[in-house]
């Protein structure tokens, strides 16, 4: 059986760094939508105007049976929310996952925001913390890209980044990565072999060389990480009602070292902490 090869050329990896800035954009105006107040549908339609002004398409909406630009995961939901008509309140911590396909490539990225709540100040400290322990892991993971040689020590570093947080210093809990859900490759699809798990795995998985892109994406609870999905059959949601956090970037591997695809300045800033500068691919 014909099975086409995860490693990209020099070539297709330059025709995905568009796609990465358009999703960037988009999670830009999403971020700019949300305050208390305003609907998720509100949010979403900000990032599907990023996404149509800049001449790409929204790929969730190439997903079967799903009609929106992003996901939007609100409070114990951790991923998979659809936009609707529900209204943002002070303190809530909302997951927004955004993609675009820009000339047949795909870029996809998520980014976890905090609405601001001044009533509220503990609970907007633990769900920042949440957040920010989500995004370092996902750094950790993007970080060890540039020096693994299997897929396997992307999740291991995921994990221990996550591990050596120890509980909540806000909320005592211990932090839970979700299982069942896990990142993936990523080009002329915005889904693509191979698996990228968020956690230790007996199986080394994949070399990790020149032409590997990859979408790294620890979705993280304040608790316990089994879930359900509800009954509108997409979201994801913590069985024990603890909040959840889900950061996002797709990452392309060449042959001068690694560049985040959906981060404007190539993942120089979330690297520097880990010692890694990010290479622009020729
Ligand atoms: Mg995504
Ligand atoms: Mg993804």
């Amino acid at each position: 059986m014909f099975r086409r090869s995860i490693y990209k050329t020099p070539a297709q990896l330059r025709s995905m760094i568009e796609p990465g800035l358009i999703t960037a954009a988009s999670l830009d105006a999403a971020g700019a939508a949300i305050r208390a107040g305003a609907t998720t549908a509100s949010v979403d339609e900000a990032a599907s105007a990023a996404v149509l002004s800049r001449g790409a398409e929204s790929n969730f909406k190439l997903v079967r049976g799903y009609h929106h630009t992003t996901c939007i995961s609100v409070n114990e939901q951790v991923v998979h929310g659809i936009p609707g008509a529900r209204v943002l309140e002070p303190g809530d911590i909302v997951s927004v996952d955004s993609g675009a396909q820009f000339q047949g490539w795909n870029g996809d990225s998520a980014r976890t925001f905090v609405v601001p709540d001044p009533a509220r100040p503990d609970l907007v400290a633990a769900r920042s913390e949440l957040s920010r322990v989500t995004e370092g892991s996902m750094w950790a993971g993007i970080a060890a890209m540039a020096s693994a040689g299997h897929i396997g020590e992307i999740g291991a570093a995921i994990q221990e980044y996550i591990e050596a947080q120890g509980p909540s210093a806000v909320s005592g809990e211990t932090y839970g990565i979700l299982r069942e859900y896990v990142g993936h490759g990523i080009g002329r699809k915005m889904h693509e072999a191979p698996s990228v798990f968020n956690y230790r795995t007996p199986d080394p998985g994949a070399e990790v060389k020149p032409g590997l892109v990859l979408a790294i994406e620890p979705m993280v609870t304040a608790g316990s990480e089994e879930t359900f999905v509800e009954d509108d059959d997409w979201t994801v949601s913590t069985v024990d009602g603890s909040d959840g956090s889900h950061w996002e970037h797709s990452v392309a591997v060449h042959a001068d070292g690694i560049w985040v695809l959906t981060a404007p300045d190539g993942g120089a800033a979330g690297l520097a902490p880990f010692g890694v500068v990010p290479v622009r691919p020729a």
